[in-house]
């Protein structure tokens, strides 16, 4: 029968995928397809294998949420660490084309070049249909170059998890927090292909806007779909602009501001507004925008040199950031973890209310993914009632009116 198995199908019901494709990447009867609303999702192109229910239940991040493992500090907010630091890629293309200051995409250069891993499985600019987005393997520095900076758009960077498990090689995963909680909880069932992976990183995460946010950026830059040749949300910068380069070479853009706070930003889908994990608190390291703090008292996007938060979450990987350090791959300064509140507000505030929008989830009847070993408890006896009752009546009213 050519159906989701049942796990799926409530998880899709409940809007509670994330899109990280590991369903397609385990079972071949699955394949993800974007759906009328621009996000990612799967659907069964032939009768799935008996086993994928059971895997789903275990792994998929829609229906089990990825727990944090121990560490020297576990903070409700920030997830646990080993060491809390800002850094940047000393290579300077590599901090001025990435995200913030490179260090994800240093980290995985270094571990190709020292031989530690044979390529990066990640997501980049699709090169045949540049305003998607696509599953990248890099083996090379140019490669690496090219994937780096944030897509905010659905991509399913474990959408071939198992054909990529066939072949030979040790691979350094980059992904979203869902994504990497997912290969997390996959390696748990799955334990003889845990060697396989030389490292899992992730970075602080908003969460994944529809395809249809990227369409209304073109809009707005007042250019064609067709006449884009190349596409890029961020980065060439701190924070940098979404730029389209047109077939003709010129190029237009949008700030950060405008591009990511007026309009992707409000595209979200609504599996990341209920996301318990968006610091990526299961990556072996976890890198985010280091922003300085503006006037407001919230964080300036005024261009500026690259610089990440890092966080080493597990020994494999402070090891990791000592040796990229050791080999002067990254340059790096301590930071106390409390400065991370002004760099990150909304996450703060996310983790805080979480436990009251799984209420309202609750309330009205939804699915709910299971969520254990995430703090919620203890980030929300941080906050005051008020704010957490607004938050769960807030998110039921918009659920009861269908704008989840
Ligand atoms: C959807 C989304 C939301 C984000 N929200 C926040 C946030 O709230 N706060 C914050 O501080 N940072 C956020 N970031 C992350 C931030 O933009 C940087 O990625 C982070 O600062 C690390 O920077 P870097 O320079 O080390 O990364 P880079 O060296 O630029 O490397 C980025 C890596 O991420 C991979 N990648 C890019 N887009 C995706 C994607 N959609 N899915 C899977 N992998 C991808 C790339 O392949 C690349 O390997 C978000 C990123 C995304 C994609």
């Amino acid at each position: 029968m050519t159906e989701l198995p049942p796990v799926l199908r409530k998880v899709v019901a409940g809007e509670t995928c994330a899109g990280c494709g590991l369903c397609a990447g385990v079972d071949p009867g699955i394949a993800m397809a974007r759906d009328a609303r621009g996000f990612l999702r799967p659907r069964a192109t032939a009768a799935p294998a008996p086993e994928t229910d059971a895997l789903m239940a275990a792994a998929c991040p829609g229906a089990r949420v990825a727990p944090w493992g121990e560490a020297p500090a576990v903070d409700p907010l920030w997830g646990p660490y080993h060491r809390c630091l800002t850094g940047f890629a000393t290579d300077r293309e590599i901090r001025h084309t990435a995200s913030s200051g490179g260090v994800l995409s240093a980290l995985a250069l270094h571990l190709l070049e020292t031989g530690a891993a044979d390529r990066v499985l990640h997501a980049a600019m699709d090169p045949k249909q540049p305003l998607l987005t696509a599953i990248a393997r890099s083996t090379s520095r140019n490669d690496v170059v090219r994937a780096a900076g944030s897509r905010y758009a659905p991509a399913a960077p474990l959408a071939e998890l198992e054909a990529e498990l066939a072949r030979p090689g040790r691979i350094v995963f980059i992904g979203k927090p869902c994504d990497a909680g997912a290969l997390r909880l996959y390696l748990s069932v799955r334990p003889e292909h845990r060697d396989r992976f030389a490292a899992i990183l992730s970075f602080f995460c908003a969460g994944t806007p529809s395809q249809l946010g990227t369409d209304r950026i073109i809009e707005r830059l007042g250019v064609a779909p067709r006449q884009v040749a190349a596409f890029r949300y961020r980065g060439d910068g701190w924070p940098g602009y979404a730029t389209a380069v047109l077939a003709d070479g010129t190029s237009r853009r949008l700030s950060y501001a405008e591009s990511w706070g007026g309009i992707l930003s409000k595209e979200v889908q609504f599996r990341c507004k209920i996301c318990p994990d968006a610091v990526g608190g299961v990556a072996d390291v976890a890198a985010a925008d280091a922003w300085y703090g503006g006037e407001t008292g919230y964080p300036s996007f005024d261009e500026a040199e690259g610089r990440s938060l890092i966080l080493t979450r597990t020994a494999r990987g402070d090891r990791l950031v000592a040796e990229a350090e050791a080999a002067g791959v990254l340059a790096t300064s301590p930071l106390d973890p409390g400065e991370i509140e002004k760099m990150q507000p909304s996450q703060a505030r996310r983790k805080r209310h979480l436990s009251a929008r799984m209420a309202a989830v609750r309330l009205t009847g939804g699915f709910a993914p299971h969520m254990a070993g995430l703090r919620l408890a203890e980030a929300a006896a941080d906050e005051r009632l008020l704010p957490r009752l607004k938050a769960t009546a807030g998110l039921v009213r918009r659920i009861l009116q269908g704008r989840r």
